[in-house]
């Protein structure tokens, strides 16, 4: 299973490949691709998928006759990088370096001396308007280079890194080929063909599997993205419509037409109900019997310093999947939420962990109460133990890979009915 993951990431080297791959896995099983501007005639047991912007991904399949309500899980495509801008060489007489800035919070350190490729979109001119490519450069491209410790003697001693100077990336010496050229060479079109692109560094490293460890880059949040998608396609179909989403921009805050925080999962929720002669009011009565897994990494005890953690809520990679509890709702989890999904992990006979942050300690947020804002619903907030969350290369636990597998696999078979408000009966 961590072999399909590594495959996967490597496949994934940003938010735009990780949709691409993602649905042509999906064409792969037999889904069919939408359009958000067609007309929808849903055929009853076919699967399907839609895209927007080419960044983020819903798929789906529909149910045979009536169903209860939208059985649901969430990850995010998108990973902390370093885009590169527009007018992006910075050229001396010496080197030729990328004006960059950075997509998201990442531990600067581990970028450099580390080397790294080029990947993202391009848009190009076409005779009646434009059109996406996607391109990914695959080999070693760029390289953050550090200072020697020579030239400063305190790097051990806590370092700031100014993005707009330590963190530019060398890209060769002087006379090397222009960036652009090289994108042109690549998509086998002419540089005046470019317009525009949106193109971000990445870690090409391959993932690999040590001791009981797998380490990879983006596993954050890949390896849920992965998991999930894992489990929607095992799944036999049960009594619920069973939804996969993959979301942009989590890293950036979610708040684009195409992030957790737009109309994505919404609309395309209005939509199918709709297409099967459903009335508004219908979709509304099926949110109440809905849930919605939102996945996203979380922070194991880290081994050389575990005062970080909640003694109570300390987890760990390999030790099965950790459900994210926050009094402020950062993480969506609540007893009913936490309760329901506890059964699903039962159920599964998949184990599972608690997480609380340090009260101390504000921790981060994740997907699960953005998407609430515009389809509210039951959600609990799960991830997947790992070690140096936006590092360039994150550590994580073998056996939990295929553990969310297995879970969603049984969540996606469940149902829910509600009896009153709190009181659930889950097939
Ligand atoms: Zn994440």
């Amino acid at each position: 299973m961590n072999q399909a993951l590594f495959d996967y990431i490597a496949a994934s080297p940003t938010a735009f490949h990780a949709v691409s791959h993602t649905g042509a896995l999906l064409e792969k099983a037999g889904y069919l691709p939408l359009s958000e501007s067609d007309d929808w005639a849903l055929a009853p047991g076919q699967g399907y998928y839609v895209t927007r912007n080419l960044s983020s991904l819903i798929a789906f399949r529909v149910p045979e006759d009536g169903f209860t309500g939208f059985m649901m899980a969430a990850a995010h495509g998108d990973s902390p990088a370093f885009k590169i801008k527009e007018n992006a060489a910075l050229s001396d007489p010496h080197y030729v370096r990328l004006s960059t800035e950075k997509y998201g919070g990442m531990l600067c350190a581990s970028w450099m001396d580390r080397p790294l490729s080029i990947a993202g979109r391009v848009l190009l001119r076409t005779e009646s308007g434009v059109a996406s490519r996607l391109v990914d450069l695959r080999e070693i491209t760029v390289l953050i280079p550090n200072v020697a410790i020579h030239m400063n003697r305190n790097a051990n001693d806590g370092m700031s890194y100014n993005p707009a100077v330590d963190m530019l990336p060398l890209y060769g010496l002087s006379g090397a080929e222009s960036l652009r050229s090289r994108i042109a060479d690549k998509l086998g079109v002419s540089e005046d063909e470019i317009l525009t692109t949106d193109l971000f560094v990445y870690n090409p490293a391959p993932g690999v599997q040590w001791n009981e460890l797998i380490s990879a880059p983006r596993l954050d949040d890949l390896q849920c993205a992965f998991g999930a998608l894992q489990g929607f396609l095992q799944a036999k179909n049960g009594k619920a419509c069973p939804v996969y989403c993959l979301f942009d921009n989590e890293e950036v805050g979610s708040q684009t037409k195409q992030g957790a925080a737009s109309t994505f999962l919404r609309d395309v929720l209005c939509r199918i109900s709709h297409a099967l002669g459903q009335t508004d009011t219908d979709l509304r009565r099926k949110l109440s019997a809905s849930f919605l897994v939102s996945c996203d990494n979380a922070h194991g005890v880290h081994p050389n310093h575990p005062e970080h953690q909640d003694k109570n809520h300390a987890v760990y990679p390999g030790a099965g999947i950790v459900i994210k509890y926050n009094a402020n709702q950062r993480y969506t989890s609540d007893a009913v939420s936490a309760a329901l999904f506890q059964l699903v992990c039962d159920r599964a006979d998949v184990p599972y962990q608690r997480y609380a942050n340090r009260a101390d300690m504000p921790g981060g947020s994740t997907l699960g109460n953005i998407a609430n804002t515009q389809v509210s619903l039951n959600t609990v907030d799960i991830g997947l133990a790992q070690f140096a969350m936006h590092s360039a290369y994150e550590t994580a636990g073998a056996a939990d890979t295929t553990y969310l597998v297995r879970a969603l696999t049984a969540f996606y078979e469940a149902s829910i009915t509600t009896a009153a408000d709190g009181v659930y009966t889950l097939e």
